[in-house]
C-alpha cells in the first residue's frame, strides 16, 4: 500500500522517519512523489571547451601514484595527474585521504570539479572509477533540510522504488496517455528519480505537469459547479426589447468585446445560477457602460441593482453619470458613509419599498440596516477590495444576487485561470474606436526642466496635469516630504496664473475631496500627488501624467496611473522620470513606452516579477505545483483546463469507467463534500 507509513520501508527507522517529516514526507507515496528540485547534467566535454572556474567533468588515465599531504588538524590534500587528450591535467582532492588507496596509476577515472584553465587543474568534488557509461549523466538533486542528507534521502527513495514502484497505478485514461504521448505514471516516477536521458526526463515532467494542472482544474471546476448549483433560484426574466432600446440611446456603438461580454453577463443573469463573473478591461474600455446595461436588465426583470465602489468620490461620480444615463427610466440613489440621519433613513426606506431601482455607494451598501426589496444584480468595481466576507454579508440577508466584479487591473491570462478559476471571466480587450493613444516617454531626472515647460505649454492651452511622487508606505514621512518639496518648488517656478494643488495620504478626507474637486473643476491646473490619486477618478481635461521615480512602481501600477489621462478627446501624454539601475528596471520602462495594452503589460509584469509577487506574496492564494510552472507551461494549463471542462460538462467522472481512478482520487481529497463559502 502506498499510503502506509515510511517506517514500513526497509532501512527507515523511527528516527529517520521523523526527520523526513520535516520534508512533509509521511507515507510511501509522499516519498515516491518527492521529486528532485533540479538536475545536474554531467557531460564530458573536450578540454578546449571547458570554461575557467566552471564545474566540469573530465575523463582520463591516472599517470602517477597519488601523493598525500596533511596540513592543519585533520586536513589533507591528495594530488595526481591524469592524461586527457594527450595532455597532463593535475587533479587536487581535499580531505579525502582514503582515496589514495583507491586510485592507482593506469586507472581510467572520471572526475567532476571546478576547472582552472590557466593551471590545467581540476579541484575534484566527485570522482568515479572507470569511464562514464553514457556521455551524459543526469544527477537528480533533492532539496533537503535538517538531519536528512541527500545521500540518505536518495537511498530511501531507491529502496521505496524497489519495493513499491510497481504499485503506482495509472490515474489518467489510457486514451489520454496515447493522445498526449505521455508516459505512464509508474514509468514517469522512475524517470523523475533516475532519468535515463534528457528526452525521457522531458516527457516525465510533461506528464506530471499535465497531471497537476488537470487535478487542479478539476478541483476548482467541481467547486464552481457545486457553488452554482447551491444557489439556484434567481433566474432574471429581463426584457430584451427594452434592453435593446436602452442600448440604442447611447451616443455610440458597443465594441465587439463589449457585446460579447454583455451577452455573457445577460446569459448568466437569465440562468438560475448565481453569477460570479469578473469583467476585465483597461480603463476607458467601456466596462461601466456594460455594467449599466446589466443593471438596466435587472430593472426590466423587476429587480433592483447595486453598484459598489471603493471610495466616496467614485461613488459620487458614478451616481451622477448613472442618473444622467437612466433619466426617467430608473431611480438611482446614492448611499455613502457620510450620508446620515433623516436623509439616510429616507433612502433606506425607498430601497426597501423598491422606489429606488439602483443604489450606488461604498461598502455602506451592504451594511446591516440596508434592506433591498429584491436585489437582482450587484456590480462591484475594483474586485480586489470585495471579498468572501462581503459576499457572505449579502447571503446572510437572504440575498443571492448575481455578482459582477469589474477590474481595470488586467490579470494575466495565466493567473486568471489559476487564481480566479472558480470565477467566470469576461474580457474587454478592445478600445472604443477613435481613441487617441496616450504617448508615453521615458526620460532621465536631469531633464525635468523641459517637462515643466512642456506642462506649462499645455496648461496655457487649457489642459491639466498630474505629477506623481512615489509613496511606498502611507506612513512614510520622507515620501510625503518629497511631494511637499516638489509642490513648493512648482509654486515658486510657475506664474500665479498656474495653480498647483497638493494631495497626499496625510490629508484629512475632506481636504482630499476639496483638492480633487478643485482639480476636477480646473481651479487647480497641476496636481502634485502621491499615489493616493483615486483609482477611477475621472478628469477628462487632464492630459499629462508625470510619474517621478517611475522605476519604483510596478508595471501594472504605472499603467493604472497612466489611465488617469487619455479620457478626453485631446492627445494625452505620460512621462516617466526614471534612472533605473538594473536591466529589468530599464526593460520595464521600455515596455511602458512600447505598449498601451494592459493585458500585454500584465503578461510582461508577470514574467519579470513571477507569480508570487504579482498579487503580493502573502495573499496570492495561488496553488503551488511540484513540477508544473504556471508561466512556462501555460499551454499545458490551457489544455488541462479545457479537458477538465469537458470532463465536468459530460460528467465523465461518474459515467465513464476510464475516469474512475481520477474520481476516487478527488473523492479522497474531499472535493465533493467540503463546505462551500
Ligand atoms: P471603464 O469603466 O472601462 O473605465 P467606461 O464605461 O466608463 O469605461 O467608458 C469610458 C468612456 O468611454 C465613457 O465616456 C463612455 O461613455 C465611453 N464609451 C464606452 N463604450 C464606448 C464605445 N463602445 N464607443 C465609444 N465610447 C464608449
Ligand atoms: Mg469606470
Amino acid at each position: 500500500m502506498l499510503d502506509t507509513s515510511i517506517v514500513d520501508i526497509k532501512g527507515i527507522g523511527e528516527k529517520f522517519a521523523e526527520d523526513l517529516q520535516a520534508l512533509n514526507i509521511f507515507t510511501v507515496k509522499d516519498l515516491l512523489f518527492y521529486f528532485p528540485s533540479r538536475y545536474d547534467v554531467i557531460e564530458i566535454q573536450p578540454l578546449s571547451e571547458l570554461i575557467h572556474e566552471d564545474k566540469v567533468t573530465i575523463e582520463g588515465r591516472v599517470l602517477n601514484t597519488p601523493s598525500l599531504s596533511f596540513y592543519g588538524r585533520k586536513k589533507s590534500r591528495l594530488t595526481f595527474n591524469i592524461e586527457v587528450e594527450n595532455i597532463a591535467v593535475k587533479a587536487v582532492m581535499f580531505n579525502r585521504a582514503f582515496a589514495k588507496n583507491q586510485i592507482n596509476m593506469g586507472d581510467v577515472i572520471t572526475l567532476t570539479g571546478k576547472w582552472d584553465a590557466h593551471r590545467l587543474q581540476i579541484t575534484v568534488s566527485n570522482y568515479q572509477k572507470g569511464s562514464m557509461e553514457k556521455s551524459t549523466d543526469i544527477q537528480p538533486i533533492y532539496s533537503v533540510r535538517g538531519d536528512v542528507t541527500s545521500y540518505r534521502l536518495k537511498k530511501a527513495i531507491q529502496q521505496a522504488m524497489r519495493d513499491y514502484a510497481n504499485q503506482v497505478g495509472e490515474i489518467l485514461p489510457q486514451d489520454m496517455l496515447t493522445a498526449y504521448k505521455i508516459p505512464s505514471r509508474k514509468d514517469a516516477i522512475k524517470t523523475m528519480h533516475f532519468p535515463e536521458n534528457r528526452d525521457a526526463l522531458k516527457h516525465a515532467r510533461r506528464r506530471f505537469t499535465y497531471e497537476e494542472f488537470l487535478l487542479f482544474q478539476l478541483k476548482i471546476q467541481i467547486l464552481r459547479k457545486r457553488r452554482r448549483e447551491a444557489t439556484i433560484g434567481n433566474a432574471q426574466q429581463y426584457d430584451t426589447g427594452m434592453i435593446n432600446d436602452f442600448i440604442k440611446q447611447f451616443p455610440f456603438e458597443l465594441t465587439n468585446a463589449q457585446k460579447k461580454s454583455l451577452d455573457q453577463i445577460l446569459s448568466d443573469m437569465k440562468s438560475p445560477y448565481r453569477m460570479n463573473r469578473l469583467l476585465q478591461g483597461d480603463v476607458g474600455s467601456g466596462k461601466t457602460a456594460v455594467a449599466a446595461i446589466g443593471l438596466y436588465a435587472a430593472i426590466t426583470a423587476n429587480k433592483q441593482g447595486a453598484l459598489m465602489v471603493p471610495t466616496e468620490i467614485l461613488a459620487e461620480q458614478h451616481f451622477k453619470s448613472l442618473t444622467k444615463m437612466f433619466g426617467e427610466l430608473a431611480k438611482v440613489e446614492l448611499l455613502t458613509g457620510s450620508i446620515k440621519g433623516k436623509k439616510r433613513k429616507e433612502i433606506l426606506a425607498n430601497v426597501e419599498n423598491h422606489q429606488v431601482h439602483i443604489l450606488v455607494g461604498t461598502h455602506a451598501l451592504i451594511q446591516d440596516d440596508v434592506h433591498f426589496d429584491d436585489l437582482g444584480l450587484v456590480v462591484v468595481d475594483e474586485q480586489h477590495r470585495f471579498g468572501v466576507d462581503q459576499r457572505r454579508a449579502l447571503s446572510s440577508k437572504g440575498l443571492h444576487p448575481d455578482v459582477l466584479f469589474m477590474t481595470a487591473t488586467p490579470i494575466p491570462r495565466t493567473l486568471a485561470i489559476t487564481a480566479f478559476g472558480d470565477m467566470d471571466v469576461s474580457v474587454i480587450d478592445e478600445m472604443p474606436a477613435g481613441r487617441k493613444e496616450i504617448e508615453t516617454y521615458w526620460i532621465k531626472a536631469n531633464t525635468f526642466d523641459r517637462v515643466l515647460n512642456f506642462i506649462a505649454k499645455h496648461v496655457e492651452a487649457g489642459e491639466q496635469a498630474y505629477i506623481i511622487c512615489p509613496l511606498i508606505e502611507e506612513s512614510d514621512k520622507l515620501d510625503i516630504q518629497d511631494a511637499v518639496d516638489l509642490y513648493n518648488q512648482l509654486e515658486a517656478y510657475y506664474p500665479p496664473s498656474i495653480r498647483v494643488g497638493l494631495m497626499h495620504g496625510r490629508l484629512h478626507s475632506t481636504e482630499k475631496e476639496e483638492v480633487m474637486k478643485e482639480f476636477a473643476e480646473n481651479k487647480v491646473q497641476i496636481l502634485v500627488s502621491t499615489t493616493v490619486v483615486e483609482v477611477g477618478v475621472n478628469v477628462p481635461n487632464a492630459t499629462i501624467m508625470v510619474i517621478y521615480d517611475a522605476e519604483r512602481f510596478g508595471l501594472s501600477q504605472l499603467h493604472q496611473l497612466r489611465g488617469r489621462v487619455g479620457r478626453g478627446d485631446k492627445q494625452s501624454y505620460c512621462i516617466l522620470i526614471a534612472d533605473p539601475k538594473s536591466e529589468t528596471g530599464k526593460e520595464r520602462m521600455r515596455i511602458m513606452t512600447d505598449t498601451n495594452n494592459g493585458f500585454e503589460l500584465s503578461e510582461e509584469d508577470l514574467k519579470l516579477r513571477g507569480p508570487g509577487d504579482f498579487f503580493g506574496t502573502k495573499q496570492s492564494g495561488l496553488p503551488e505545483f511540484k513540477v508544473a510552472d504556471m508561466i512556462h507551461d501555460y499551454r499545458a494549463l490551457e489544455t488541462a483546463r479545457d479537458d477538465a471542462q469537458e470532463i465536468i460538462e459530460f460528467n465523465l467522472l461518474e459515467k465513464d469507467s476510464n475516469y474512475q481512478k481520477l474520481r476516487i482520487l478527488l473523492e479522497n481529497e474531499g472535493v465533493f463534500d467540503t463546505i462551500l463559502d
